[in-house]
């Protein structure tokens, strides 16, 4: 039996991803999905991808005013949400010395700022007993040198999601995060690394994994659908840790 019929799903950040891994599988599983992100040309190929009648709105998590309209457009075409996962993320960092006020922000409107404000905004087109998926990361609780900025804002959503579970618990909404490890995306290219660059941040990744790998997109995406199911209906504020222990030890 599919796992989200008739359930409405939104992803932020879903045309590329880790995003994009979990709207396919929310799609597989029979949910009517709406994906957001920055770019109308990758969130149009990404739609397709998805299949399932996906729809795509330009957002941009950064600019609140751009998010409860995103919200209005799904819940005009498919009616109040089930599932939010709330996944648009930037990497970044620079030594400490050097990491500018621009990057600072640019990370933190982002992740924390961007990450809040589509939870706020989105209270309204969500229907109680929904489930909220605040993608955050495994380094929110490791030291995390050049990228101290990044981890702090992940360390900061799960914070999120435990006060703001514990604000939606009179709507049945739940929230909690994922905190994936080193998961195989182009976010690793974002940062303007050449192609062997980026190869040699990947390879340090897999090394610094206990598994001695990094993830993939898909076994990602199954925790996604345990938190956005029935089957996690337990599970309140917390943090699901898919991480090959990178985290751990
Ligand atoms: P990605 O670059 O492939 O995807 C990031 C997505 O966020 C893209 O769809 C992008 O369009 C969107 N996005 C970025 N800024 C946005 C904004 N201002 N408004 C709207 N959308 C925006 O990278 P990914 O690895 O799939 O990252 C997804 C999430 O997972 C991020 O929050 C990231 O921090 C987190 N994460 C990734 C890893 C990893 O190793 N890949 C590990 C831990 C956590």
């Amino acid at each position: 039996m599919k796992k989200l019929e008739n359930k409405v799903a939104v992803v932020t950040g879903g045309n590329s991803g880790i995003g994009l891994a979990a709207a396919k599988l929310y799609a597989q599983q029979g949910a009517k999905v709406a994906i957001t992100g920055r770019n109308k040309a990758t969130l149009d190929s990404a739609v397709g991808e998805i299949g399932n009648d996906a729809i795509g709105f330009v957002s941009d998590v950064s600019d609140v005013a751009s998010i409860a309209p995103a919200y209005e457009k799904v819940t005009g075409a498919f009616g109040k949400i089930d599932v939010l996962v709330v996944n648009a993320g930037v990497y970044g960092g620079a030594p400490l010395a050097d990491l500018t006020e621009e990057q600072f922000d640019q990370i933190s409107d982002i992740n924390f700022k961007g990450a809040f404000f589509s939870v706020q905004k989105a209270l309204p087109y969500l229907n109680d007993g929904a489930s909220i998926i605040i993608t955050s990361s495994a380094v929110s609780n490791k030291a995390f040198g050049d990228a101290a900025v990044y981890a702090a804002t992940k360390a900061a959503t799960t914070s999120l999601a435990r006060g703001l579970s514990q604000s939606l618990l009179d709507r049945k909404i739940r929230v909690n995060v994922l905190s994936p490890g080193p998961v195989e995306t182009p976010i690793f290219g974002r940062n303007g690394g050449t192609a062997e660059e980026v190869d040699g941040m990947k390879a340090y990744m897999a090394e610094m994994t206990p598994i001695k790998r990094i993830g993939n997109v898909e076994e990602i995406a199954e925790g996604y659908l345990y938190l956005a199911s029935d089957d996690s209906k337990y599970m309140v504020g917390g943090d699901l840790v898919l991480d090959g222990g990178f985290s751990r030890f």
